[in-house]
């Protein structure tokens, strides 16, 4: 039987995006099509869920190079 891997054997977390200085580089539309949409009027991303499972979240919060991906639930730190 072949192995089926589990779709969500990470927690799910809250993401944010703040677009302010963001340069519509479509990092996270081309790794996440799913989470990010495109918006066509504005020419830059949306979000499509807000609840990410953690692996992902904490790819594409890697990938941005402006930092506008954020854990909603990251608080409380400097800054
Ligand atoms: S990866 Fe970051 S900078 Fe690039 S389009 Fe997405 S939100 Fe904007």
């Amino acid at each position: 039987m072949p192995a089926i891997p589990a779709p969500s054997e990470t927690p799910l977390r809250r993401i944010t995006l703040d677009l302010g200085g963001c340069s519509a580089c479509e990092a996270c539309t081309s790794l996440a099509p799913e989470v990010f949409g495109w918006d066509e009027h504005t020419e830059r991303p949306r979000l499509l869920q807000e609840l990410v499972p953690q692996d992902l979240a904490q790819e594409v919060i890697s990938y941005c190079p402006q930092d506008c991906i954020r854990f909603d639930d990251d608080q409380g730190q400097d800054g």
